[in-house]
C-alpha cells in the first residue's frame, strides 16, 4: 500500500522467467505429483507435467513469439503436444484462453494478466466442466485468480497480489484433501479418495507459486 507503481509491466522475459520457474517447480516436486497421483489415479501427473514443461521451456529459449498470446499459445500448444493425460488438454486449454484474452500485446500490465488468469480458468472450465469442490486444478486456479482480481482491485502492487493469489492457491489445494473427486481417474474412486491431495491442484498452485516469485520482477 502507498507504493508508487511506475515499473508494473508483465514482459515477455517475465512470462518466460514465469515457466521456467514453473518447470524447476515442477521437476522439484514430480515424484510428490506422482505420488499423489498413484493414491488416487494412474501415477503420471508427474511424469505428465516434467515432460510437458521441459518442451516449453525448450521452445521458448530457441524460437519465442514475439507477443504476449503468441508466447501464451507457444505454451499452449507445447502443452498439448507433450503431456498426456486429461491434464495436457486442460492445462493447453487454461494457456490458449490467456493467449485469447490479452490481444496483440509485448506487455501485460497487472490488469490484463489477471483479466487473463481469469479467461484461463473459464477455459478450463469449458473444457473440464468443473466446478468448485470437484477436487481438480480448479480448486486451486480459480480463488487464485479471484484473490488476484480482488487485491488489485483494492490497489495492491503486482508482488503483493500475486501473493495473495499464491496464498488462495494453496489454500484451494489443501481443501481438496477431505473431499470426494468428481472429475477425471479420482471420481472412479468415490470415497475411498477421501484424506488425498488432488495432483492437478497440487501442480496448479506451483503455477501460481512461480507467478509470484517470477512476474513482480526482483
Ligand atoms: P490423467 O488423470 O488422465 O492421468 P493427469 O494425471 O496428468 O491426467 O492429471 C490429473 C489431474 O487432472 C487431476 O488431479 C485433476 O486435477 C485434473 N482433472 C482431471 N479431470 C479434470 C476436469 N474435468 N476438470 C479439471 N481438472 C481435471
Ligand atoms: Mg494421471
Amino acid at each position: 500500500m502507498g507504493d508508487v507503481k511506475v515499473t508494473e509491466t508483465i514482459d515477455l522475459d517475465a512470462l518466460t522467467a514465469w515457466m521456467r520457474e514453473f518447470g524447476r517447480l515442477i521437476s522439484d516436486n514430480r515424484d510428490l505429483l506422482t505420488d499423489l497421483d498413484a493414491a488416487i489415479g494412474d501415477a503420471d501427473h508427474g511424469v505428465n507435467m516434467e515432460r510437458a514443461m521441459t518442451t516449453v521451456v525448450h521452445a521458448l529459449d530457441t524460437d519465442r513469439a514475439a507477443t504476449v498470446a503468441g508466447l501464451l499459445k507457444q505454451v499452449a500448444l507445447e502443452i498439448v503436444s507433450a503431456a498426456g493425460g486429461a491434464s495436457g488438454p486442460l492445462y493447453g486449454t487454461y494457456f490458449l484462453r490467456m493467449a485469447s484474452a490479452v490481444g496483440e500485446v509485448e506487455v501485460l500490465d497487472p490488469q490484463g494478466f489477471s483479466i487473463a488468469m481469469q479467461a484461463g480458468v473459464e477455459g478450463l472450465v469449458a473444457r473440464g466442466k468443473a466446478a468448485a469442490g470437484d477436487k481438480t486444478m480448479f480448486d486451486a486456479l480459480a480463488p487464485a485468480s479471484e484473490a488476484l482480481g480482488k487485491a488489485l482491485a483494492s490497489g495492491e502492487s503486482l508482488r503483493d497480489a500475486l501473493r495473495a493469489a499464491s496464498a488462495a492457491a494453496n489454500e484451494g489445494r489443501d481443501a481438496t484433501t477431505p473431499l470426494v473427486g468428481r472429475k477425471g481417474r479420482a471420481s472412479y474412486l468415490g470415497e475411498r479418495g477421501i484424506g488425498h491431495q488432488d495432483p492437478g491442484a497440487t501442480s496448479a498452485a506451483l503455477l501460481v507459486a512461480a507467478a509470484a516469485a517470477t512476474l513482480p520482477g526482483s
